[in-house]
């Protein structure tokens, strides 16, 4: 048996399927314990054969059979089977804050109501904010309420190699005739889609036949709809015409409450006291919340340890020794107003004159990137301005370092200095 490490995921190769039987029958919960103190979160396992001895036994189709059957990958977690709903997600395990309210109550009536509320519902935020939870707690809520409703949950990329698959088979009618038969379509991660025209057309007519047969449709998406570039506009406009709602990072109190839960839930409950410092210390998101509360769950169990704050502390060594590295925001300012020779004040003040707002769009980019700053709390840093402002910023920098080289070499100067 072969055990390697591949992200975050723990692979197993069996020399022959024989092996590979027994592990999987006998062995997995124990492997899947033991391995937890390696990585972030609880790993998946995927057990494979050794090549060489799956083509000696003729009998046997082992590798494909694996590689086309996912019974021998083994998630430590719920499955999480891309198109299928899963019942791990639900509304009752969602915790709700300023920062997800709208989207949630949004979610909420249109899971009891669907295809009367809102049409489309379009809910977005940036990646492991909870975007795919709600999703899935709607189709779990419509799914509980009403057993025959059929109900589709997808992630573009599936729906992209649907279309795909329907193209090369010429299967289109069948593939339409699926899409327009249901009573709600959950769709996540829709900026994938951009850039593939066909499909675009595709899911244009898609969601007009179901939108205007009152069947539900949710899409998620990592950007506000009019800011997704190589989206048609007929469809980003199809979008917003139902209700637009945002998902925002959590703030601190939020993130207590939300490690308290999982704490509370994953059967070894944590004090107020060690979830502040997880917060305080994991402020990105909350998939990474979830990351660094396994990590320290795993080494608790390890060491057959109390969780404290100083357990917390060893377990997230790494983490916290890289952010002692990171560039405060008033080294960040100081560096780019010596280096455009403009005042600090002027950074942070309102005014828009090219020579102080390109620098104070600089400053906002390196601050995306070197701090675990959250997008408003950036704005913030700059003179209170709103997280779509730094998001404009970021994006307006990363297309003029493309096409202006001059700007290009001072930003790499910029981010080499502070990175020091
Ligand atoms: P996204 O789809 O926006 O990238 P996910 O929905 O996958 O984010 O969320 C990342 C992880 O955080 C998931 O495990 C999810 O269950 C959890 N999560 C997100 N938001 C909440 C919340 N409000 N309460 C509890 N858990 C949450
Ligand atoms: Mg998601």
């Amino acid at each position: 048996m072969i055990f390697e490490i591949d992200g975050d995921k723990l692979v197993l190769t069996a020399p022959n399927s024989f092996t590979l039987r027994i592990v999987q029958e006998r062995f997995l919960p124990e492997i899947s314990k033991r391995a937890l103190p390696f990585f972030s979160t609880p790993p998946q396992i995927e057990l494979r054969i050794e090549k060489r001895s799956a083509k000696s036994n003729t009998k046997f189709v082992p590798e494909v059979a694996v590689a086309s059957k996912p019974t021998a990958t083994i998630a430590a977690k719920p499955a999480k089977s891309p198109n299928k709903l899963n019942p791990a997600l639900v509304f009752d395990t969602f915790v709700t804050g300023k920062a997800n309210q709208l989207a949630h109550a949004a979610a909420i009536q249109v899971a009891e109501t669907p295809g009367v509320a809102y049409n489309p519902l379009f809910i977005y935020g940036g990646v492991g904010l909870g975007k795919t939870h709600l999703l899935q707690s709607i189709g779990n809520l419509v799914t509980k309420q009403n057993p025959q409703a059929k109900v589709c949950y997808i992630h573009a990329t599936n729906y992209i190699s649907g279309v795909v698959r329907a193209f090369q088979t010429k299967n289109f009618d069948e593939f339409k005739q699926f899409y327009n038969s249901l009573d709600l379509l959950l769709i996540d991660d829709i900026q994938f889609i951009a850039d593939k025209p066909g499909t675009q057309q595709e899911f244009f007519y898609t969601l007009n036949s179901l939108i205007d047969t009152n069947k539900q449709v949710v899409i998620t998406c990592d950007t506000f709809p009019k800011e997704i570039s190589g989206i048609e506009p007929r469809l980003t406009s199809r979008f917003t015409c139902g209700l637009t709602v945002a998902i925002e990072p959590p703030g601190l109190e939020m993130r207590v409450a939300i490690l308290l839960q999982k704490a509370a839930t994953s059967g070894s409950p944590i004090s107020e006291d060690v979830a502040f410092f997880i917060a305080k210390h994991v402020r990105s998101n909350i998939r990474e919340l979830e990351g660094a509360l396994n990590r320290i769950e795993a080494y608790a169990k390890f060491h057959k340890r109390q969780i404290s704050i100083e357990l917390a502390k060893e377990a997230l060594k790494d983490l916290l020794a890289a952010q002692n590295k990171q560039v405060s925001m008033e080294n960040i300012q100081k560096t780019v107003a010596d280096f455009y020779r403009i005042k600090i004040v002027d950074l942070l003040s309102k005014k828009r004159s090219r020579i102080i707002a390109r620098p104070r769009q600089i400053a906002m980019t390196l601050a995306r990137e070197l701090t675990q700053l959250s997008l408003p709390e950036i704005g913030n840093a700059f003179g209170g301005r709103d997280h779509s402002t730094v998001l404009h910023a970021c994006k307006t920098i990363e297309s003029l370092r493309n096409s202006d080289s001059a700007l290009n070499a001072d930003f790499n100067l910029l981010n080499q200095t502070l990175r020091g």
